[in-house]
């Protein structure tokens, strides 16, 4: 015990007392073993100055000092226990300096203070002591353990007084403990819901009202002496004394705004699209969900507006992923700006957007919502350097007529945009019921189409082109059919705008050039007087870097000499930048292959490229042919188109000839072949082997 370290310290006149001191030391294991001995005040107060003594024996009548003045005097140097020491008399003394102070009293009885009465007093300082310690080491160790711990503590008492905080709590609060006890606990644990920002419930009453452990409110916010506002979670408990009565409540709470934080972040990160912070998919569900359950409580109707980027792919694909980003932010920005607040833009992804309307009282609205974006869109966006021109197509969807739940609504929605696009692109339409019908078969052709080649369902119909001045073959071109498995044939119109957007128009591709060379050498074999056949040749496929190795492994294959093929190439596949075309037609023309302008007349392009690539021959469009009687002024293109390519050398073919009007006037400006149902419809491979055994296609007049 660490009490050995300091002495015992006597100050009293009466050697008598000494002595039983002394003899009290020596029969008591405990406490000091030494003990000093002075006779005055002033001796004893300048040995307490000195050092430390472990409790100290006062006689209060001391020849220099006498009463209970002796004891003030003694107390204002040591915190040591002093046990004063009175004459029979004066006990009222002794107890005045207990109530300054004294640790106990001894008195002088019939004798003097013997050493039994110093021994008890000894034993009784020491049991106190060892009390004492063990309760400061007890205080001590919670002290420093409530410190140490990240949670915020506070306590009180049974009437919500404030009575302890721990350093984080007065942290939390901005109120230090000190300061903080005795107030009301709501005046230094202030806490509003975080969401409402009214006062919440204080969880300690509930702790001590109900005499059990209860939680924080979810969402709750403590509210700093300095206004500060913090997320916090945590529960309040009550404590109970000895004897199990309810004494007051601690409360354990901590931050939260952090987690509170990243978690409003995770759910908006979750219901937006990342790259232009509109709502996502989800969101847009749920937002559309409530906007369907409100028109139906008052009657009116909400629309959906699908919106999808025309050429965006085009964009995306030439300037890169960045620029398209960029684009697809602007265009956000935009559709944001032009509708109320309480409509939604949202993103599905990729260049598709939705737009929900969520407080429609006529379609009318909606296409005037549909124009504005339309226009919108269509300013320039100026990205960079880059000064951008997109258009969209929107499709309309509005409940309750087209769709009582979000899904249909999105859904049709997004098929009258493909009618839209189909429309010419640059336009909104409103769903109508035959769409979705229109759809199914889309998505039913789309299916079916994915097995066409391994189910062998394609075959090639064979329509030739006539020389106008002699009426001989003098080439032929493959076309495409689809022997659907329960449908009639079907034409490359049905089906091949569907190849297009799948991209399985490449592996149909390969099979037709393959087909069709293998067929014109079968007929060279056969001993036919066979002639060049001529194949379609999608842009997809045109820019396919394989392209040209097929085409050179097709003939190999097939062991038909290049002579033998043409290749037919709208101008919008010629459109692509000029280098990449330029070097593209050479190499074929170079394996060679003959080249031809398809559908000529009907792209938008410069004729430039008539002189620039190497072109066999133009196949003039058949929607002129068409019109060659009735209009003037396409008799007039037919003309002008006919004598440039000669003077071009080109040769030129008319397509799409079905009468003998035509055929006259085509053959009075100089055209020389034509191609139409007047000559033959496409027909089947054995049914042209016929026509090239006879060596005749129609009657042409000569
Ligand atoms: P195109 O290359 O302009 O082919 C001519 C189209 O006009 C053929 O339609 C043909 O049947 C039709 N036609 C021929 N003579 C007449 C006529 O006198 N009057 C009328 N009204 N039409 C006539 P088809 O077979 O339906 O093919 C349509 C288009 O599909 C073709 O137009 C061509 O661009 C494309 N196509 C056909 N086969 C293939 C192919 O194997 N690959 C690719 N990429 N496209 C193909
Ligand atoms: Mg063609
Ligand atoms: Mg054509």
């Amino acid at each position: 015990m660490s009490s050995t370290n300091h002495n015992l310290l006597l100050i009293d006149d009466d050697a008598r007392h000494a002595k039983a001191l002394e003899a009290a030391l020596i029969a008591t294991n405990d406490g000091p073993s030494e003990c000093e001995w002075v006779r005055t005040l002033s001796s004893g107060r300048e040995r307490v100055a000195q050092k430390k003594v472990w409790a100290v024996f006062l006689n209060l009548f001391l020849p220099d000092n006498r009463g209970v003045d002796t004891f003030d005097r003694l107390r204002l140097l040591t915190t040591a226990p002093i046990v004063v020491l009175g004459g029979v008399d004066d006990e009222d003394i002794c107890k005045t300096a207990m109530l300054h102070g004294a640790h106990d009293y001894l008195l002088e009885g019939r004798g003097h203070v013997d050493s039994y009465s110093f021994a008890r007093a000894i034993r009784n300082i020491t049991e106190r002591e060892v009390a004492r310690r063990e309760l400061f080491t007890e205080k001590e160790r919670a002290e420093v353990t409530l410190n140490s711990i990240g949670d915020a503590v506070l306590s009180t008492d049974i009437s919500g007084n404030v009575t302890y905080l721990n350093v984080v709590a007065e942290a939390m609060t901005g109120w230090p403990c000190k300061e903080a006890v005795g107030h009301a606990l709501t005046e230094v644990f202030q806490v509003i819901d975080g969401a409402t920002h009214r006062p919440a419930p204080n969880p300690m009453e509930l702790a001590i009202q109900e005499n059990r452990t209860v939680g924080l409110t979810a969402n709750c916010t403590l509210i700093r002496r300095d206004g500060h506002e913090c997320a916090i979670e945590d529960r309040a408990a009550p404590i109970h004394d000895r004897d199990g009565q309810l004494t007051g409540a601690v409360i354990v709470f901590h931050d939260v705004s952090m987690a509170r934080a990243m978690s409003v972040e995770m759910s908006h990160l979750a219901r937006h699209d990342v790259l232009t912070d509109l709502p996502n998919r989800f969101l847009l569900n749920d937002r559309l969900t409530q906007a369907i359950s409100l028109a139906r409580r008052n009657q009116n109707q909400v629309a959906v507006l699908f919106l999808d980027l025309d050429g965006f792919k085009h964009i995306n694909d030439s300037l890169g992923h960045s620029i398209g980003d960029k684009l697809l932010q602007s265009v956000a920005a935009r559709l944001s700006a032009c509708v109320r607040k309480s409509d939604t833009v949202s993103r599905l992804g990729g260049d598709e957007f939705v737009i929900l309307l969520s407080e429609v009282w006529h379609a009318a609205d909606a296409a005037i919502s549909a124009d504005k974006s339309i226009t919108e869109v269509k300013r320039v966006h100026s990205i960079g350097e880059h000064r951008l021109h997109v258009t969209a197509s929107i499709g309309i969807s509005t409940y309750p007529k087209n769709g009582e739940d979000a899904d249909t609504l999105i859904k049709n929605a997004d098929t009258a945009m493909y009618h839209a696009k189909e429309n010419g692109r640059d336009n909104y339409q409103f769903f109508q019921k035959e769409m979705s019908l229109q759809a199914v078969e889309h998505h039913t052709l789309e299916s079916q189409l994915r097995y066409v080649l391994e189910r062998e369902e394609l075959l090639l119909h064979y329509q030739p082109k006539i020389n106008l001045k002699r009426g001989a073959i003098t080439s032929v071109e493959a076309l495409v059919r689809w022997q659907h498995p329960e449908r009639d044939l079907l034409l490359p119109g049905q089906f091949l705008a569907i190849a297009e957007e799948t991209g399985l128009i490449l592996g149909i591709g390969r099979w037709v050039l393959h087909e069709a060379c293998r067929q014109t050498r079968a007929w060279l074999d056969a001993g036919l007087p066979a002639v060049p056949v001529a194949v379609n040749v999608s842009s997809l496929e045109f820019r396919s870097e394989h392209f040209l190795e097929g085409v050179r492994a097709a003939l190999k294959k097939t062991d038909l000499d290049p002579r033998y093929l043409e290749l037919e190439l709208t101008e919008t596949v010629l459109m692509r930048p000029a280098e990449f075309t330029a070097s593209a037609l050479e190499q074929l023309k170079a394996l060679g292959v003959r080249l031809a302008i398809d559908d000529f007349g009907t792209g938008y392009s410069s004729l430039s490229y008539l002189t620039r690539f190497p072109i066999d021959a133009l196949k003039l469009d058949q929607s002129f042919v068409h019109h060659i009687m009735a209009n003037a002024n396409d008799a007039i293109v037919v003309r002008t188109v006919i004598r440039m390519a000669k003077s071009l050398k080109h040769r030129i073919i008319a397509e799409g000839v079905e009468t003998q009007e035509q055929l006259a006037f085509l053959q009075a400006a100089g055209c020389d072949e034509g191609q139409g149902y007047y000559f033959s419809r496409p027909v089947a491979s054995h049914q042209f082997a016929k026509l090239l055994q006879a060596r005749i296609a129609a009657t042409v007049s000569k």
